[in-house]
């Protein structure tokens, strides 16, 4: 990494609103209206497992499903990435989700206003409470057009974890997390060790996993459930290496992004 300090690019604290499902920003900052495990079966192909290839939490007939003794604060970087953490988590039945949107990299407003309704969509569908901080911030991003990729995204990362860390602490969660983790284009290591570095020292712990093996089955569940999945990592700068590299240039910047556009399938399987 280029920097150590937890605060680097995160700025003040960010402000929450409803992100939908019925859960106000409160219920974020309580943890309230938050659905047992089994939530999920609202999407998915009808018959289906609900989770995929994971069992569902196991309950005996006429038995209460068992109630998540921690909470969690999940940040969402879009609802393609989200769909198969999210019901992974509830099927291990031991922390309360709640969604945190806050990706101030997404260029340009109405990409960000797309994600962000994917976003919606799902946590409405799962009964889970989502939250939305902050909007699209192109000239934040623009401004890293000097930095090399490896900083860039790493000022990006702090950005968007700082704030999900520190609100994290604020309202009372026992720990948080990052649907960043389940894909294989952005850098897992970076993304482990910034969270690792954020929750020393802090009452909040870092939860890991390593979802990327299930990154295409997510993928599929979120084009069956029929959520916006997008085609380049998020930035200005991604978007002109995507437009790029579609053209058939060699060139671009984009980070997250030209690892994606390298190392992945067809278009239509990109995502963050
Ligand atoms: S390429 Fe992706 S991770 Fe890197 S700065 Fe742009 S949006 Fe952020």
């Amino acid at each position: 990494m280029t920097g150590r300090s937890a605060g680097r690019g995160g700025g003040a604290g960010v402000a929450l609103r409803d992100g939908g499902a019925g859960a106000a920003g409160a219920a974020v900052a309580a943890g309230a209206g938050v659905a047992s495990a089994g939530a999920g079966a609202g999407l998915g192909q009808a018959g289906q497992a609900p989770y995929g290839r994971m069992p569902a939490a196991q309950t005996l007939p006429g038995q209460a499903p068992p109630r998540p003794s921690r909470k969690l604060l999940l940040h969402v970087c879009c609802g393609p990435c989200a769909i198969y953490p999210v019901r992974a988590l509830a099927a291990e039945g031991e922390y309360a989700v709640s969604g945190l949107f806050y990706n101030p990299n997404i260029h340009p407003a109405d990409e960000h206003a797309r994600r962000m309704e994917g976003a919606k969509a799902l946590f409405a569908a799962e009964g889970l409470p989502l939250a939305i901080a902050g909007g699209c911030e192109q000239g934040a991003w623009e401004a890293r057009a000097r930095m090399s990729e490896d900083e860039r995204c790493e000022t990006c990362y702090r950005a968007r974890l700082s704030a999900v860390a520190r609100a994290a602490a604020e309202r009372g969660f026992d720990a948080f997390s990052t649907t960043l983790l389940i894909s294989p284009y952005q850098r897992h290591g970076l993304i482990r060790a910034i969270c690792e570095e954020l929750s020393e020292g802090s009452r909040v712990a870092f939860l890991y996993r390593d979802f990327r093996p299930f990154f295409r089955e997510g993928q599929r569940l979120a084009r069956d459930a029929g959520i916006y999945r997008q085609k380049y990592c998020g930035c200005i700068l991604s978007l002109r290496d995507r437009a790029a590299q579609s053209a058939g240039s060699t060139g671009g910047t984009g980070g997250a992004t030209k690892g994606k556009t390298r190392d992945s399938g067809p278009a239509e399987e990109m995502a963050t």
